[in-house]
C-alpha cells in the first residue's frame, strides 16, 4: 500500500506520516529529500520554485513510489498543493491520499511553537493561496493530538480497498506460516484472526510485529475491514479447524463477499463436506477450493506440498501464488497441481495422511523391535535408518526418526521420557470409513489408526502387562544376519502401505468420475509433504493405470524378494512379544491378495449353513447361486 500525506507547511504531515509508517510497517519518505541539486541551490538562494522546477522532483517521487510498491508499499509526506502535482504522483490504484487541513490560525500557532521555526507568515499565506482542494482522498482536520489523527487515518485506510492480493484467516501454526511464505514470495497479504472475548487480542497484529522484515502484510481483527482490504475478485485462504468452524466462517464471509470471489479451505476438512461447500459457493456465484496442504509448520513456511481441488476457475485465480509458495520437485516444478473437481483435493490429503499414519507406525514398530528385541542402542538404530536413507529407502519420516533417536535432554534420550500414548485427528479414521464404504480392503492402514487407539489405553496396558506377565524377549540370532531381511521387510511394508492408499484413491476417483492423475499426485508428494520419499519418486515415474501397483516397475521385484523377509520378521516379532500391527496386517493383506485358493469357501459354506445365504460353485462358471440342506 502507498500512502501520501499532504498539506501546507505546519500541518504535521511528517509527524503523521512517520506514525503511519510505523503502524503499517512501511518505509517513510519525506518529499523534501527528493529535490534535485538545482532546486536546492535555488531555494537556498531564497528563490521560490516554479512549476517547471518541480517537474524532475515529482518524477523522482513517482519513481520512488513505483519502486516502493513493488517492495510492499511506503508512506510519503509531500505538500502536493496543486491538483496536477497529485496527478503526477498518482502512480497506482494502491495509492491512498490523506490531506491535512486546518485553519490558518491553528497552523500558524503550531509553526510558532516549533523549535526551528524559520517560516515567515507570508510564506504560509502564499502556500494556502496556492493549495487546491483535493477531489479524492481523506480530508483530515488537524485539530487534535497526533495519536488521534493517526487513529482517524488508520480507520480511513482500513475502510478502503487496499488491493492486497490474498487474505489468510486463522493465524495458528499453519495460517501464520503460509501467510509469511506468501509475503516472502512477494504476495501482499492481509492477515485475520478472530477475537474471542476473554482471550488474547491482536493475534494477527502480533504476527506483523514479530516479522518486521515483511512490509507487504496488513493485520485485521475486523472481518469486514479484512475483506475490504483485498483486491477484487478477492482471494481468501482459511486455515482453521475442520468441521463446524469452516461452515461458521463461510456463514460470516458469504454475505460480505461478492460474485466471483474465491474462498480456499486449506485445512484438513472431510472431503464430502468439501463437495457440499463447493456447491454452496457455486450457488452464490463464488469459487471454492478445498485444498490439502502437507508439510507441517516448517513446510508451510518454506514450501509445502499443495493439493487444491474444486472450482477450476477459482484455481486459475491463485495458481501463480500457490506455485510460488509450494515446494519444488527434482525438476524445479511446483509440488502443487489442480487435483480435480469437488472435494478431491481434500480427499487425496486424507489418504496422504492415512499413508503417513502407516509409515509412522512401521517405523515405530521397527524402532521398538531393534531396541528391545535386538538390544540396539538408540544411536545404533538411528545409524541404521540413516544408512538406509542413503539409498532407495530414503524418506522424510525415516530421516526425522533417525534424528529424534539422537535427541538428548539433560544427557538422556528424550524419546524415553515421552508418554507412549498417540493421539489422532480426523483424517486417519475418515480414510478407514471411506475404504469400508467403497469396499476397499484397508487393513494395514486401518491398523495404524487402531494402534493409536490401543496406545491410548495406557493404564489398562500397564495393568494387563502385570496380569499376563508380558515382557519383550531378546532375539537369539545376530543383528548382522537379520539386518538385510529387516531392510527388505521394511521396504515391502512401505510398498503395501502405499498400494493400499493408492488403491482407495483410484477406486473413489473412478466411482466419482474425478479422473485423478496419479503420476501427478505422486509427483506433488515427492517434496514438501510428510510422506516424501524415494518410493514416491518411483511411483511418480512408473505408476500406470495399465499395470497393478504391485506389478509396477521398481516395485514388483521388491514384492517378490521381500515377501519372505516380512513374514519372517513379523513371526519373529510376534513370538518375542512385540505387537507389530501394521507390518503383520501388511503381510496378511499381501498374502491374501496373492492367494489363488482362499479360505473364503469355508465362510460361504458357513453362511449358507446357518442363514441360507447361498453360494456359487467352482464347477459352475455360469455364476448360479446354490443352497444346500446342510442338516
Ligand atoms: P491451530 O494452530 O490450532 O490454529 C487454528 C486457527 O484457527 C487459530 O488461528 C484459531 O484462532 C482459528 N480458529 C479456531 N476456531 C475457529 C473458529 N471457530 N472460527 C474461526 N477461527 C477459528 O491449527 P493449525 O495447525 O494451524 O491447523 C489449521 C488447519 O490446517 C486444520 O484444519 C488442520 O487440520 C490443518 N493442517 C494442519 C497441519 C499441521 O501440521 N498443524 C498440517 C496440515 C493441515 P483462535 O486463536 O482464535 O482460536
Amino acid at each position: 500500500m502507498l500512502v501520501i500525506v499532504t498539506g501546507v507547511s505546519g500541518t504535521g504531515k511528517t509527524t503523521l506520516g512517520t506514525l503511519l509508517a510505523e503502524r503499517l510497517r512501511l518505509p517513510f519518505f519525506d518529499a523534501d529529500h527528493f529535490h534535485p541539486a538545482e532546486n536546492i541551490a535555488k531555494m537556498s538562494a531564497g528563490h521560490p520554485l516554479n512549476d517547471e522546477d518541480r517537474q524532475p522532483w515529482l518524477q523522482a517521487l513517482a519513481d520512488q513510489l513505483l519502486t516502493s510498491e513493488q517492495k510492499g508499499g511506503a508512506v510519503l509526506a509531500c505538500s502536493a498543493l496543486k491538483n496536477w502535482y497529485r496527478e503526477k504522483l498518482s502512480v497506482s490504484d494502491n495509492l491512498r491520499w490523506i490531506h491535512l487541513t486546518g485553519s490558518r490560525d491553528l497552523i500558524w500557532e503550531r509553526m510558532l511553537a516549533r523549535k526551528n521555526h524559520y517560516m515567515k507568515a507570508g510564506m504560509l499565506d502564499s502556500q494556502i493561496a496556492v493549495w487546491e482542494k483535493p477531489q479524492t482522498g481523506f480530508l483530515l482536520d488537524i485539530t487534535g493530538a497526533p495519536e488521534q489523527l493517526l487513529e482517524a487515518s488508520l480507520h480511513y485506510l482500513t475502510s478502503q480497498p487496499m488491493n492486497m492480493k490474498m487474505g489468510v484467516i486463522g493465524m495458528g501454526v499453519m495460517g501464520k506460516s503460509l501467510a509469511l511464505n506468501l509475503a516472502e514470495k512477494g504476495v501482499p497479504v492481509s492477515l485475520y484472526n478472530r477475537f474471542v472475548a476473554g482471550k488474547e487480542e491482536g493475534i494477527a497484529k502480533k504476527v506483523l510485529d514479530e516479522n518486521p522484515e515483511f512490509s507487504n502484510m496488513l493485520a485485521f481483527e475486523d472481518l469486514q475491514q479484512f475483506v475490504n482490504s483485498l483486491e477484487k475478485p478477492r482471494r481468501i485462504l482459511m486455515m482453521i479447524p475442520a468441521g463446524a468452524a469452516i461452515d461458521a466462517q463461510l456463514d460470516a464471509l458469504i454475505p460480505i463477499l461478492e460474485k466471483d470471489d474465491l474462498v480456499i479451505d486449506g485445512g484438513n476438512s472431510f472431503y464430502l463436506d468439501s463437495d457440499r461447500r463447493v456447491n454452496r459457493l457455486k450457488e452464490v456465484g463464488m469459487h471454492f477450493l478445498p485444498m490439502g496442504v502437507s508439510g507441517g509448520e516448517e513446510g508451510a513456511r518454506k514450501g509445502p506440498s499443495i493439493m487444491p481441488g474444486g472450482n477450476a476457475e477459482g484455481y486459475a485465480m491463485v495458481e501463480d501464488f500457490l506455485g510460488r509458495i509450494s515446494a519444488k520437485d527434482k525438476d524445479g516444478k511446483p509440488c502443487m497441481t489442480y487435483v480435480g473437481p469437488g472435494g478431491s483435493g481434500h480427499f487425496i490429503k486424507m489418504v496422504h495422511n492415512s499413508i503417513e499414519y502407516g509409515e509412522m507406525q512401521v517405523l515405530a514398530e521397527l524402532v521398538h523391535l531393534l531396541r528391545f528385541g535386538f538390544g540396539c542402542s538408540a544411536e545404533q538404530v538411528s545409524g541404521i535408518f540413516s544408512d538406509w536413507g542413503k539409498g532407495e529407502l530414503k524418506s522424510f519420516l525415516s530421516e526425522i526418526t533417525a534424528d529424534l533417536l539422537l535427541f538428548k535432554e539433560n544427557g538422556e534420550l528424550l524419546l524415553d521420557k515421552i508418554l507412549d500414548q498417540a493421539g489422532q485427528k480426523g483424517t486417519g479414521a475418515w480414510s478407514l470409513t471411506t475404504a469400508l464404504e467403497f469396499g476397499i480392503p484397508y487393513s494395514p492402514l486401518a491398523e495404524a489408526v487402531n494402534a493409536r487407539g490401543v496406545s491410548g489405553e495406557k493404564a489398562m496396558r500397564v495393568a494387563f502387562s502385570k496380569t499376563f506377565q508380558h515382557e519383550f524377549q531378546q532375539v537369539e540370532g545376530s543383528l548382522e544376519a537379520w539386518l538385510p531381511k529387516i531392510k527388505e521387510a521394511y521396504g515391502l511394508a512401505r510398498i503395501i502401505n502405499h498400494e493400499v492408499g493408492f488403491r482407495l484413491m483410484k477406486t473413489v476417483s473412478d466411482t466419482k468420475g474425478w479422473n485423478l492423475n496419479f503420476n501427478e499426485i505422486a509427483r506433488i508428494w515427492t517434496n514438501g509433504c510428510i510422506i516424501r520419499s524415494g518410493l514416491m519418486e518411483t511411483i511418480s515415474a512408473n505408476y500406470s493405470d495399465q499395470v497393478s501397483f504391485f506389478e509396477m516397475a521398481g516395485v514388483k521385484e521388491q514384492v517378490i524378494s521381500g515377501r519372505k523377509a516380512l513374514a519372517e520378521l513379523v513371526g519373529l516379532g510376534l513370538t518375542h512379544g512385540f505387537a507389530l500391527p501394521v507390518m503383520s496386517a501388511g503381510i496378511n493383506y499381501l498374502l491374501g491378495r496373492i492367494t489363488a485358493e482362499s479360505s473364503a469357501s469355508v465362510i460361504q459354506a458357513q453362511r449358507d449353513y446357518f442363514g441360507a445365504h447361498t453360494y456359487q460353485r467352482k464347477d459352475d462358471p455360469s455364476g448360479k447361486f446354490y443352497h444346500s440342506q446342510w442338516i
